[in-house]
């Protein structure tokens, strides 16, 4: 008998109608558990909660609000090795990167203890006599949070400490594929001191509660990560409703190889931005643009390294990589393989299904070559362990290149010259920008976050993310 694991509402753990099993990527006779499915009842009851708990919430004492997540994120910290150990079975990244991955999560609750007593305002003279203006900053009630598989702990620590910080009130529908870290957090949450219905989990698909929670009028906001599809509608709905709404999407992230680039360190990076995390982090190398001069050596020493990588059971010691996710994940992968050389690439290696001793959704990472900017394998979002190389002239072509997609959230250069460096920063249409250092990657205490396709709204993360998580206000007093 697998354990049942409930929807968390109002301060308790409900049933939803059924069950769905949650099942290891890297050996599908393993089954984590068996995870609700709330229905659109359910979810309503999630936001009548939160909305009954926001006023308490909202003017309550923030040390008790800091403390709670201080004690949130110390329980994290603490149970690092057994959640990053769940992380890696239930959605296929190593469990060293698991690890990490929890540790992040800890992270960010400890740091969002703290914004708890660090939010300012403003007082400025009137332009007119006698009147004082304070402008502060306000929560905004109760926020959806909807979440993508690939990152099962941190999006969610990342989108819950800072809503709560600033004293709202959250339902958070995590990705039906890896309910198990967010039902993981819900328990520690359930456990802080934070009061009944200012935190609720609802798990299930998102075309089931996903609409009804976006176009619920209770809730004022959404905070969504996830593909661009998804997301663009999200957008439409929560303009129709004149709701707040933040996205974070998708990625065809340039790696910039020029000639006078470290080889072995543009190698390593390369091969961690592009198959780490099996490729599946939204800030993941899809394009690595590598000059000229550099380019015979590139490639050579790329198949190599790649030859190297060991891929398996995400919990085994000494696995580089792990699964895909899940089957349809992999399909893509494969399908995506396929399409580029229908286009003209040349697959240099892998990019095939692999069998291991357990049934699982294994594949070896794939790098293909002879690529041009207008083949699909360069202009849409592969999300697995699939890169393409475009060999470009020079730092001006290479830079028009890594710009020359519809999508704008990380890039990166490696280069020895701080000409080109400095310029590939000022220069570069992503959010975030690398020198020497792997696109995927990032610290979470700064603002993450993209521009074009990849992302609508404000920043997410460190004290940026109290731009939407908060609102403003300018009160005027006639003293
Ligand atoms: P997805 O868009 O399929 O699902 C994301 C979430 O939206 C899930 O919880 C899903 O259940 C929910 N959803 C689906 N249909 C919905 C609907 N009609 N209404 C409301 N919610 C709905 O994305 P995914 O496959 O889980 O994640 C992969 C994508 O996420 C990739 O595109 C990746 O680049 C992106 N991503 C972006 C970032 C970032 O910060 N930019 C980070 C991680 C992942």
């Amino acid at each position: 008998m697998t354990q049942k694991h409930d929807n968390y509402i109002n301060g308790a753990w409900v049933a939803g109608a059924s069950y769905a099993a949650n099942v290891n990527p890297s050996n599908l006779g393993d089954v984590i558990g068996e995870y609700t499915q709330a229905d659109a009842a359910q979810l309503d009851a999630a936001v009548q909660a939160a909305q009954a708990a926001f006023p308490a919430w909202s003017t309550g004492n923030i040390q008790a609000r800091a403390d709670a997540l201080d004690k949130i994120g110390t329980e994290i910290l603490a149970r690092r090795e057994e959640l990053g150990t769940l992380l890696a079975r239930e959605e296929g990244k190593t469990k060293l990167e698991g690890i990490g991955e929890a540790t992040r999560a800890g992270n960010i609750f400890k740091f969002f203890a703290g914004e708890c007593l660090r939010l300012t305002g403003e007082t400025v003279p009137s332009v007119r006599s006698g009147v004082g203006v304070e402008i502060t900053r306000e929560p905004l009630g109760v926020i959806g949070l909807i979440t993508p598989w690939n990152f099962p702990i941190a999006i969610p620590a990342w989108k819950i400490a800072p809503a709560l910080a600033y004293g709202n009130c959250v339902v958070l529908k995590p990705a039906d594929l890896v309910p198990g870290c967010a039902w993981a957090l819900a328990e520690i949450i359930s456990r802080s001191g934070i009061p009944a219905g200012v935190f609720n989990l609802v798990m299930g698909r998102g075309s089931v509660i996903g609409d009804p929670l976006v176009n619920h009028p209770g809730v004022s906001a959404i905070s969504f990560t996830g593909s661009q599809g998804v997301g663009a509608r999200i957008a439409q709905q929560c303009a129709l409703n004149l709701k707040k709404v933040q996205l974070e999407m998708g990625g065809k992230n340039p790696q910039v190889i020029l000639d006078d680039a470290d080889l072995a360190q543009a190698v390593e990076l390369s091969v961690q931005s592009a198959f780490f995390s099996t490729g599946q982090r939204c800030t993941a190398s899809s394009r690595l643009i590598v000059t000229d001069g550099i380019y015979p050596q590139f490639v050579a020493a790329m198949q190599a390294r790649m030859a190297t990588l060991k891929i398996g059971d995400a919990l085994a010691a000494g696995i580089d990589i792990g699964p895909v996710s899940s089957l349809s994940q992999l399909q893509q992968d494969l399908d995506y393989v396929s399409i580029g050389q229908a286009e003209g690439a040349r697959l240099l290696a892998g990019g095939e299904r692999l069998q291991r001793d357990t049934e699982g959704f294994f594949m070896a990472p794939a790098l293909l070559t002879d690529t041009t900017a207008a083949m699909r394998i360069n202009r849409e979002e592969v999300f697995g362990p699939v890169a393409s190389i475009i060999r470009v002239k020079g730092y001006e072509e290479a830079l028009a290149e890594a710009n020359n997609t519809p999508f704008g959230l990380a890039a990166g250069i490696a280069t020895t010259s701080l000409k080109y460096a400095t310029h590939f920063k000022r220069h570069s249409q992503a959010g975030m920008v690398m020198v020497n250092l792997p696109t995927a990657g990032v610290d979470y205490h700064v603002p993450f976050g993209g521009r074009k396709g990849s992302s609508f709204g404000s920043r997410e993360q460190g004290r940026y993310a109290q731009e939407f998580f908060t609102t403003v206000k300018t009160a005027y007093t006639f003293a």
